[in-house]
């Protein structure tokens, strides 16, 4: 069996709704913020369970600008976890924080729970305790939230989640996005990730004034309501900008796309949740570690992460990433730890060997093929391949 198409490791799923929606918009009067970025936002709240919802440009801009609604500056400490992409620490560098990282679970590839509290403790006693913490859902499962939400009580930090892998999960049966155990949660629309507005991000929050402070910084910190103006107006065109922010609005086009596609998010993660089991079953007697969902959480799957086991993993995993896209079969790796790119090493000092289990990870790591118009069919080719490649 071959294919003659490119697999990809993550595809969006568009549908003749989706279009239509779209066009629909562009021949209204609005094609920047106007109703759609509204009813998104709305819609976004209630399914996830958190009080309001504001949509973004990107979650990277998400992130940035959630950083600074919890008054992230110049000299704070921010925590978050290696095995991410860049953007996770990239925001609070924007704001001219101290980055550092905290080691993640073996098993879930998460922020470790022992390992944060063990930093924690150390960082109290050389008074150098986080403003902020980020953690990062990584695949698409929940992180677990109780225990660092326990944490930052006792020690006095917030918590932006980075869900931008994990739109559609859930945490102890709760949608992740609730807030119940953070200030913020971010999710991101990019094409590969759950769902897609092309490109588009939400920050999540029950708090009402940092939602005000959310909106007032994704347009250039200007307002027009007059109880946060320092002056009188002087007529009925006066704004104020009080605050330095940035354009970081999304477009009712984008949106209109989000919406429908929000109405097809069961289907996405129904799916994604189907075609993970083939895989589990299917890959269960290669040598390799397939993914593991603690009881607790329901993943939104974004990702498939695999884990090889041999002697010279990483030689290993250059060979089967080879050959699989030699087959077309176009996985990826997620991540090489944030802490060892170049701008990390240089402008912070990290080097090989400060956060080994991430670094371990990394070594044996690939992401298989996984989205929701994903076949069965393609799966077993997928499976042939890695059969012919590991055993
Ligand atoms: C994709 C991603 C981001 C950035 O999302 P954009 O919408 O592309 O800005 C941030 N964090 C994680 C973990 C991601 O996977």
């Amino acid at each position: 069996m071959s294919y003659e198409e490119w697999i990809p490791y993550g595809r969006h799923s568009i549908s003749e709704e989706d279009i239509n929606a779209v066009i629909e918009t562009l021949k209204s009067d609005w094609l920047t913020t106007g109703p759609k970025v509204i009813e998104f936002e709305n819609r976004i709240a209630e399914f996830c369970m958190a009080s309001q919802a504001v949509v973004f440009c990107n979650a990277t801009a998400a992130l940035h600008t959630a950083c600074q609604a919890l008054e992230v500056g110049s000299g704070d400490i921010v925590w978050t976890s290696p095995n991410t992409f860049v953007a996770s620490a990239n925001c609070a560098v924007y704001c001219g924080a101290r980055i550092d990282f905290v080691d993640v679970d073996q098993d879930t590839y998460n922020m470790s729970i022992e390992s944060l509290e063990e930093k924690l403790l150390r960082a109290k006693k050389e008074n150098c305790l986080p403003k902020v913490v980020i953690p990062v859902h990584f695949s698409g499962q929940s992180c677990d939230m109780r225990a660092i939400y326990k944490l930052s009580q006792e020690y006095g930090f917030g918590i932006i989640e980075d869900a931008s892998h994990a739109i559609g999960a859930q945490y102890y049966g709760k949608p992740v996005g609730s807030c119940e155990y953070s200030d913020i949660t971010i999710f991101s629309f990019h094409p590969v990730k759950v769902m897609t507005t092309g490109e588009g991000g939400a920050a999540l929050t029950n708090n009402p004034a940092i939602a005000e402070h959310l909106k007032l910084l994704r347009s250039h910190g200007i307002t027009r309501n007059t109880a946060q103006m320092l002056n009188e107006p002087e007529g009925p065109w006066y704004t104020e900008q009080i605050e330095l922010g940035m354009n970081y609005r999304i477009t009712d086009l984008q949106c209109a796309l989000g919406i429908s596609q929000l109405k097809r998010l069961d289907f996405f993660i129904e799916k994604r949740q189907l075609l993970a089991k083939n895989y589990n079953e299917l890959l269960k007697n290669l040598p390799i570690k397939l993914p593991i969902v603690d009881t607790n959480c329901f993943s939104s799957f974004h990702l498939y992460p695999i884990q090889i086991i041999c002697e010279n993993k990483e030689k290993k995993r250059l060979e089967l990433f080879n050959y699989l896209h030699q087959n077309k079969i176009g996985v990826q790796v997620h991540y090489r730890p944030v802490h060892l790119h170049p701008y990390y090493r240089q402008r912070f000092g990290f080097k090989v060997g400060d956060f080994p289990k991430a670094e371990h990870y990394y070594q044996g790591a690939l992401s298989l093929p996984l989205y929701a118009d994903l076949t069965e069919e393609q799966q077993h080719y997928i499976f042939e391949k890695l059969r012919e490649s590991l055993l």
